[in-house]
């Protein structure tokens, strides 16, 4: 498998170098040169195949021989290990619900994913890797399950003390094994700047083998592809399929837009956005312009200048008119997204997160003048994540599930970090 910078498609790589290193230099994305199409006969029968299998033959299909086959079966049976059920509304409308992984959100499937790559390209080095990360909270704890016990890989996350909720920093600091939390004095932008500056330091990269967890890695971005096979295979429609996403760095959308590409029949893709609307500007508009982001009641999609916005460009060659038949625009503020919320309660029964309500009030939207089409809500994390706005929206108590509950009773334990450089790699260096 070859893959190229979205910047300059000379800039290639193989695999083990986009994953390993995530971002090429030219500050493009990786892309793979080549979307190989699935055999028709596996389209058709998805219903004969596992989500595992599924997830297999997908993968083998994109990477190509890039990893082999036996060594693919095992990453994926240690990467998909939990459900990715359809919930159906009504006729018209299901509920993809990526929330049953360890984290409660989608990006259970994008770090676990992630750590068995990396821990099988690591394979023959003498020496461990060690992943630093930086979080404000919520990708700190996918990649703290996603890679916990991982042969030869150690993380090391850094949060701002006193910045995250209290079951956030459970879910950062009660793991242990390989998994080390420091506690940093500061905010957000200074654990960032401390790994920044670790990534540029010459000596600690000498010693220790450093590596990222980013968010633009290649390697999240390929499982994501896998759910949309297999929420395919849950519909029992006959109508043509459009998959609504709420979005903030596109991620998703995007690996969409790679299972279509490689045989899925999906009709549309339908971009949902909260006040931070670049992408449906730029599909209403034909003018791509990032702005900072606002706060917003869904504050995964907070995001001004999605990183994976070069990723759909590149599918559609930059054309705009070619991607907007294909990806539909919507946009809503706080107060139509507790709308959203109320709504879905009040006429299916269904407790949403707001990110999900997002999708639905764009999927409502949508099928006013696309009636014959079926549409799935990618629900990309589960109410108790949002307790505080879900409960207060509904004004009754939401079920927190026991993966989650139980954190609440382990202890934490951390490491106290000052915002200084020196101190944070002399730990590193006594301590890899
Ligand atoms: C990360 C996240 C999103 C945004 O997903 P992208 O792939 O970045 O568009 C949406 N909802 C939730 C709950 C998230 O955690």
């Amino acid at each position: 498998m070859i893959l190229y910078s979205t910047n300059n498609k000379e800039n290639t790589a193989d695999l083990k170098k986009a994953v390993m290193k995530g971002l090429p230099e030219d500050n493009g994305l990786y892309m793979p040169s080549e979307i190989p199409q699935l055999p028709k006969e596996f389209i058709e029968n998805l219903s004969d195949y596992s989500f595992q299998e599924i997830a297999f033959t997908v993968s083998k299909t994109l990477l190509q021989g890039a990893i082999p086959e036996l060594e693919l079966k095992k990453i994926i049976e240690n990467s998909i290990t939990f459900p990715a059920p359809v919930v159906n509304l009504n006729e018209d409308m299901s509920v993809l619900e990526l929330f049953h992984g360890p984290s409660l959100a989608f990006k259970d499937f994008c770090a676990r994913f992630m750590a068995q790559l990396m821990s099988y390209f690591n394979r023959d080095e003498d020496k461990e890797l060690v992943i630093l990360v930086a979080t404000s909270g919520d990708t700190g704890g996918a990649v703290a399950a996603g890679f916990h016990k991982t042969p030869g890989i150690k993380v090391v996350i850094l949060y701002p003390s006193g910045k995250v909720s209290h079951l956030q920093e459970k879910q950062l600091t009660t793991l242990g094994h390989n998994i080390t939390a420091l506690e940093v004095d500061g905010t957000f932008d200074d654990c960032q700047a401390l790994v920044k500056k670790a990534f540029l330091d010459e000596e600690l990269n000498k010693d220790i083998r450093l590596s990222s967890a980013n968010s633009i890695n290649i390697a999240r971005l390929i499982p994501q592809s896998f759910y949309y096979f297999e929420a395919y295979k849950q519909l029992k429609t006959n109508k043509k399929v459009a998959f609504c996403i709420p979005s903030g760095n596109f991620g998703n959308l995007t690996a969409g837009l790679l299972a279509k590409n490689m045989g899925l029949p999906v009709h549309s893709f339908i971009a949902a956005t909260n006040d931070n609307s670049v992408v449906p500007d730029y599909l209403s508009t034909g003018k791509y312009k990032p702005r900072p982001s606002v706060p917003t009641l869904s504050n995964a999609m907070d995001v001004g200048n999605p990183s994976n916005f070069a990723r759909m460009n590149d599918l559609y060659c930059s054309t705009w008119d070619i991607m907007k038949e294909d990806v539909k625009g919507y946009s809503y503020t706080d107060k139509a997204t507790e709308i959203g919320v109320l709504e879905v309660k009040n006429s299916f029964d269904y407790v949403i997160d707001p990110h999900g309500a997002v999708g639905y009030l764009a999927l409502k939207d949508y099928q006013k003048t696309n009636k014959d089409v079926h549409g799935v809500i990618l629900e990309t994390a589960h109410p108790s994540k949002f307790l505080p706005d879900v409960e207060r929206i509904l004004d009754m108590k939401v079920d927190v599930p026991e993966r989650l509950a139980i954190l609440a009773d382990k202890k934490k334990e951390s490491i106290p970090t000052s915002i200084e450089f020196n101190p944070f790699k002399n730990w590193l260096l006594k301590n890899f």
